[in-house]
């Protein structure tokens, strides 16, 4: 009786979190991204829907890419106040067999390949999930890494987690600028995607000024082409 109760308790235990997980799904958009990067990035400069404040932990270890070919359903939890919530992820045009980057922002050796040395958008289209206030948040919390990290006779390790960091901050200032025209130094209404982000841009304009930005950019490894500088 016993292992009957325990099958049917699993059984149960299943059922209600595939049913959490559709209708958590069910009421979001799928985002398109380019990269499984750009996915993680979105889940970092995302806030909690519950209390607004927790950063979300991604839960890859659960990641479900085989409910439909091309959607990827990525599992968080809020660390603040433990709310649970899925995002949708269309990943139609992420190349190759890019592996979800579990330190998006860190400085831990990731297996050669692995994402966070992957390009986050080789298009030259602009995020349509991330907007030009997140893109500026993410270098900014990518340089508080490289500021950890010292500057003082670090590790050959330490270098090259570092040098890293700074082409991926590089990355993020260049999808920013994505979203401006040549011929204006503030980006338009659309390079905003929520109230927060336009609240941000209305408290400190001088911050989103594309002339700033490039500036940020030039003191940056990254060659003309487009791609990391050596050093
Ligand atoms: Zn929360």
């Amino acid at each position: 009786m016993g292992l009957v109760r325990d099958l049917r308790l699993g059984a149960y235990a299943a059922r209600v979190i595939r049913d959490t997980i559709e209708y958590m799904t069910g009421t979001e958009r799928v985002l398109r991204v380019h990269s499984l990067l750009e996915a993680a990035y979105y889940i970092v400069v995302t806030p909690c829907a519950e209390c607004r404040s927790g950063p979300l932990e991604a839960h890859a270890g659960q990641l479900d890419r085989t409910t439909h070919p091309g959607l990827l359903i990525m599992p968080t939890t809020c660390r603040a106040c433990g709310v649970w919530c899925a995002f949708r992820f269309n990943t139609d045009h992420v190349c190759g067999e890019e592996g979800w980057p579990t330190d998006p922002l860190g400085t831990a050796c990731e297996p050669a390949g692995n994402a966070p040395s992957s390009p986050v958008n080789r298009s030259e289209e602009p995020s349509e999930v991330i907007d030009v206030a997140g893109w500026l948040l993410l270098h900014t919390l990518l340089q508080e890494r490289v500021s950890s990290l010292g500057a003082g006779a670090l590790r050959v390790a330490e270098r090259s987690a570092r040098r890293r960091l700074q082409v991926q901050s590089a990355a993020c200032l260049a999808e920013a600028l994505k979203f401006y025209d040549p011929d204006n130094d503030l980006p338009p209404e659309e390079a905003f995607f929520t109230a927060e982000s336009r609240r941000q841009f209305r408290a400190r304009p001088e911050l989103f000024a594309r002339d700033r930005i490039i500036g940020l950019r030039a003191r940056l490894p990254w060659s003309r082409g487009g791609q990391p500088a050596e050093q």
